[in-house]
């Protein structure tokens, strides 16, 4: 027998206390549109893939082409132009020195596939290199891999007996990430010299929305270049434009050994990652001792439609003012943060690029923080997605949000936390 209506099991969802899961059908720009009739606006961007806006006209269009000619093709020993393609201009846009691209399908395979790409060369260098640094409060993805170099606690818990070893350096910030790049200096200097160091560059996302300056990321890429600690870059989240620029590395001038980029690298349409490495992790394994392939593969590498809706995504990058979009979405956020920053209800209030964050002053802050769930409930009866990391809220839209659609997420924002706190 089901407890619920549905036999459908969400993620993140705890389905006791979820009172109405909305049915989407349909997705216009901002907006989403329920078969009760509501409208919501998508302001996280349904989870951090969403760009150009849903259902943009120039993705739809590529993908429905794409159908017509080939749906699916094994990637092992064949190929395709879409990801020929894309892979050409992934390498042209990216930081320069990731010479190689490797297809997957989600965030969290990439980071796995970025994972066994820095122990395997360092296997295939003959060297015993195989700590991993990571960085407190990041967050990878939800597999077994990805779990263990995020942060622990309540999300993985149970499971912890599956996890691996890594060594996390706690993070600080506020005057304070000296800290952190004195632990990263003494780690990366330990007599067994770690195998690598994996980072989401300036803006911790799943684990709060914490942001950092490209000063700190650039001395972190320095410290781990002096100990040639594979600095492997998480841009699954801040890629395409979220931090204000195309990659956030781009702000800190580091290239990474290895980068791992996902949710919008098709504008959001279709699942697709891929990771990225310098020549000589390629090389590490490129031999005629078949051992030192790289042994990995899903069902659906490199997806042709996907990849053709990564292509496209490429183009409009290219052709339209997407840069400009961007800008104006900035300067949203900042007129309307200036409120929140005086409003003595909020602290922590940060910005890095099209992503504003704030903290509702609460006696007991995290994840589970009871107001979360209080303020999600009352944003969707106003008809936004909003969903606040614990008593963070953040915003996170695609780029083609309206400023009245702003002002409304702002000003709503502001009553739910005069309805939650009762201030
Ligand atoms: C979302 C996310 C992932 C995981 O991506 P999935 O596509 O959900 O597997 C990995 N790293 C970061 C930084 C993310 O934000």
């Amino acid at each position: 027998m089901q407890r619920t209506a549905s036999p459908v099991w969400h993620p993140f969802t705890q389905h006791a206390i979820t009172p109405k899961i909305p049915m989407i059908e349909r997705g216009d720009g901002i907006y989403l549109y329920a078969a009760d009739g509501t409208r919501y606006i998508d302001a996280i961007s349904s989870w951090w893939v969403i760009t150009h806006g849903h259902c943009y006209p120039r993705i739809q269009a590529a993908i429905r082409a794409q159908t017509e000619k080939l749906d699916q093709v094994i990637f092992a020993g064949y190929t395709h132009e879409p990801a020929e393609e894309l892979a050409r201009r992934l390498v042209e846009v990216t930081p320069d020195g990731l010479d190689y691209v490797f297809y997957s399908d989600s965030g969290s395979t990439s980071v796995e596939v970025a994972l066994k790409m820095a122990l395997g060369y360092w296997a295939h260098c003959g060297a015993a290199r195989k700590r991993i640094l990571v960085l407190e409060n990041s967050y990878h993805g939800d597999t077994i891999g990805t779990m263990s170099v995020g942060e622990r606690g309540v999300f993985n818990q149970p499971y912890e007996p599956l996890l691996f070893d890594v060594q996390s350096i706690p993070f600080r910030a506020a005057g304070r990430e000296q800290d952190t790049l004195d632990a990263l200096e003494r780690a990366c200097n330990a007599p067994d010299t770690p195998a690598a160091f994996i980072v989401e560059p300036l803006v911790l996302g799943a684990g709060g929305m914490l942001m950092y300056s490209p000063e700190v990321l650039r001395e972190m890429k320095r410290i781990c270049a002096a100990k040639d600690v594979l600095f492997i870059a998480d841009e699954v989240m801040t890629g395409w434009g979220r931090t204000g620029t195309l990659f956030a590395c781009e702000q800190a001038g580091v290239v990474p050994d290895i980068a791992c980029y996902s949710k919008g690298i098709t504008g959001g349409a279709l699942p697709l990652a891929v990771t990225m490495c310098a020549a000589r992790i390629f090389d590490a394994h490129y031999s005629e001792d078949r051992r030192k392939t790289f042994f990995h593969s899903s069902s659906y590498t490199a997806n042709p439609v996907a990849c053709a809706a990564g292509l496209e995504n490429m183009r409009i990058w290219q052709e339209e003012p997407v840069g400009e979009r961007i800008a104006a979405i900035e300067a949203m956020h900042e007129r309307r943060l200036a409120e929140v920053r005086s409003d003595g209800r909020f602290e922590n209030v940060r910005r890095r690029g099209t992503i504003a964050a704030m903290d509702v002053k609460v006696d007991s802050a995290g994840y589970l923080a009871g107001v979360g769930p209080k303020m999600l409930a009352y944003f969707q009866s106003q008809g936004l997605l909003l969903r606040p990391l614990g008593n963070t809220v953040y915003l996170m839209t695609p780029y083609c949000i309206s400023e009245a659609d702003m002002d409304l997420l702002y000003d709503t924002i502001l009553a739910c936390v005069g309805e939650v706190t009762g201030g």
